[in-house]
């Protein structure tokens, strides 16, 4: 094994989780390689920031970089029930003390992963991008690396005493194990699409998440984004979305905007860019 392909730690997956302990890897000193599957920026779902995240990105330098960015202010959330009526907002600064967790963002994934990943390409992580991971290397019952392929088909080994899995929802390694078991409580799908141009609150409610019901069944979010973009998106049980044979996301997507009468104003004026 050549010296440059040894390393103090191996994260497999380069989304904020990979990209976060990477910088803060780095940070210390160690040498760190984030192994990442696709080229960057690529597209992914998850952009409503929660208050929380104010101190992590904190601590990997990220505050300035998130001040300087177009992501939209997100000062509160809402609630609003299937027949439209809106909760009042509910405004972090009126539950937590410390400003720095009174306002967050919402980010568009393509743009946010991006600079995490140059944040922590910046503290010093090598990063190596179109590279999958395809194996854990075992010694006497130890992951002490992993074989990866690359874009061309050529394959590699890299090793360290320490491999950590930051593939997501994936969670390639628990997987590969048997380890995953289904929550029956969670067994929910989401439908989702970007609209462009349609109708968004005012002032400071411009960033707020709303969270919209559908009666027992599931709910939408509608996360406002900078360039006039909004993420929205249905999440309920994979039996009742698909009911009556509807299979096209689209169809099920146009139907559930119905049976909420506030998203169904909201996006009345406004293009779908796209379903999923
Ligand atoms: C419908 C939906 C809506 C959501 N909405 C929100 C929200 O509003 N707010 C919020 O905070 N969260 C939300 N989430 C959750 C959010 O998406 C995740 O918590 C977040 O993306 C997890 O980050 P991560 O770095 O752990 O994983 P990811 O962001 O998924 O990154 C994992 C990376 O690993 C790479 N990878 C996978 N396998 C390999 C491999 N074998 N080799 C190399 N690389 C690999 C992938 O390409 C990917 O880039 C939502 C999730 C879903 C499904």
């Amino acid at each position: 094994m050549p010296a440059s392909n040894t390393y103090d730690a191996i994260l497999i997956g380069g989304g904020p989780a990979g990209s976060c302990a990477g910088a803060i890897l780095a940070e210390y000193g160690h040498r760190v390689l984030i192994l990442e599957r696709e080229k960057f920026p690529r597209f992914h779902i998850g952009e409503s920031l929660i208050p929380f995240t104010y101190e992590p990105l904190k601590r990997i330098g990220m505050i300035p970089k998130m001040k300087k960015s177009n992501f939209v202010k997100k000062y509160s959330v809402a609630f609003v029930r299937p027949e439209g009526k809106s909760s009042t907002p509910f405004y972090f600064h009126t539950r937590y003390d410390k400003d720095t967790i009174a306002q967050t963002w919402q980010v568009l994934r393509s743009e946010f992963d991006q600079m995490m990943l140059d944040n922590a390409r910046e503290k010093g992580a090598e990063v190596k991008e179109e590279v999958t991971v395809t194996e854990l290397i075992r010694e006497n019952g130890k992951v002490v690396g992993v074989q990866t392929k690359n874009k061309d088909g050529s394959t590699a080994e890299y090793r360290a005493p320490i491999t950590l899995d930051c593939t997501g929802k994936e969670a390639w390694s628990a997987t590969r194990q048997g380890w995953r078991m289904r929550d029956p409580y969670l067994n929910k799908v989401a439908v989702w699409t970007y609209y462009k141009g349609s109708k968004r609150e005012p002032g400071i409610d411009e960033g707020q998440t709303m969270v919209a019901y559908l009666e027992d069944k599931g709910w939408f979010w509608h996360i406002p984004q900078h360039n006039d973009m909004v993420s929205v998106g249905v999440v309920a049980e994979g039996k009742y979305l698909t009911r009556g044979g509807v299979k096209d996301p689209k169809e099920i997507f146009h139907r559930e905007v119905q049976q909420n009468n506030w998203i169904k104003e909201h996006l009345s004026v406004g293009e779908s860019t796209g379903v999923w």
